[in-house]
């Protein structure tokens, strides 16, 4: 017999990291078990904790396995509830951990992860439920159907935390991983900051690259106390919808250096060349952008110029930019008198950026395609 479980938010600053929570749950259970999976949701959910991943995996087990989880949850989960810590790093509000446990007999509805990584969503009904606000991830992460996957290879460590660079780079360059480094600076960004306990997460488009990075990375890193690759939904773009075109009629540049175009589209200074090329357009001009929706204001995560026009004074054949004669009435030249009664010249502006531009990619949401 087959079933989905499901967890999420059982992380706070300082401890119950998610993924070490489920592999260690994994390394517990008394079933045999399916890939484990690894899905991020919308990341604007309200009291969602510090890390946004959420868990979920078949198991293959009968009713037997539903009286371990429970003990296993009052033993090892829910005494993570509630745990909270101060940072020194962010000003954002730090929600307690609000755990969470879901078991299917039934995959939920594929519709229902559509809506949780797109928007605010309540509580799935039906199945087994542990705990609290984390039971929305959780069944949301059962709900995932592994459309567009990548993998990640997540290792944890027992002591300090760090990986040898020339195996970064050996990682780095092979065929299949991807921002495994910050192309700008080479700065790695396989391992996290903090006190998490994470060695590194690998990200790639195979199950076999990420199986291999993982095990080159342990080789060079410091002691770890065991690995999973996870099937992911990062990198799908599952968490827009579709591309908006628009044509710019207001835009403010604002304190901080981030643009507000139409009142309603907002990229912040932190988002590189998508900053830049908000920065660079123009009342008229036109543009496609994807973004997520936050209280009416949409934080452009991709966008791309389809049209900039510039109107110049044309150039006489003698060499000489004409004049206006007024209103209406055309242009002479001003040395050779000649006239003509079309005044302008329009021609294409272009962007410092062609194509779509994204921010870089240490700013990039984990659910952010690689190209656009
Ligand atoms: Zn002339």
């Amino acid at each position: 017999m087959s079933m989905w479980l499901g967890l999420d938010d059982t992380d706070y600053l300082d401890g119950g990291c998610t993924t070490l929570v489920f592999h260690e749950l994994l390394e517990a259970i008394p079933c045999d078990y399916g890939k484990p999976r690894l899905t991020r949701l919308w990341p604007f959910a309200s009291r969602r904790t510090r890390g946004n991943a959420s868990l979920s995996v078949e198991l293959f087990a009968g009713e037997e396995i539903i009286p371990w989880l429970d003990s296993y949850w009052n033993k090892k989960i829910l005494p993570l509830a509630g745990n909270i810590s101060s940072s020194h790093h962010s000003d954002r509000k730090q929600y307690p951990a609000d755990p969470g446990m879901t078991l299917f007999h039934e995959q939920p509805d594929e519709d229902y992860y559509w809506k949780a990584v797109r928007g605010e969503v309540e509580y799935y009904k039906g199945g087994i439920q542990w705990g609290g606000n984390g039971r929305i991830g959780a069944a949301a992460s059962c709900a995932w159907r592994e459309n567009h996957p990548t993998w990640e290879g997540i290792a944890w460590r027992s002591g300090k935390r760090n990986v040898q660079n020339s195996v970064l780079s050996i990682v780095d360059k092979m065929e299949g991983t991807f921002l495994c480094r910050d192309p700008r600076n080479n700065r790695g960004l396989i391992s996290p900051r903090g006190n998490c306990p994470v060695m590194f997460g690998v990200r790639a488009t195979s199950y076999q690259t990420a199986n291999d990075a993982t095990k080159l990375l342990i080789a060079g890193s410091e002691p770890v106390t065991g690995y999973r690759i996870f099937t992911t939904n990062q990198a799908s773009g599952d968490h827009i919808e579709s591309v908006r075109s628009e044509i710019v009629v207001h835009k403010d540049v604002i304190t901080g250096g981030h643009v507000l175009i139409n009142d309603t589209y907002v990229a912040f200074s932190e988002s590189g060349d998508v900053n830049k090329l908000c920065q660079w357009l123009k009342i008229g001009d036109r543009f496609d952008c994807i973004g997520l929706e936050y209280d009416g204001v949409i934080h452009i995560e991709g966008i791309k110029i389809t049209e900039s026009k510039i109107k110049t004074r044309p150039i006489c054949s003698c060499g000489t930019r004409m004049k206006s004669m007024g209103k209406g009435q055309g242009v002479r030249c001003p040395k050779c008198k000649e006239i003509r009664e079309n005044g302008w010249d329009i021609s294409n502006r272009k962007p410092p950026i062609i194509g779509w531009a994204q921010p870089d990619p240490d700013k990039r949401r984990h659910l952010a395609k690689l190209s656009l």
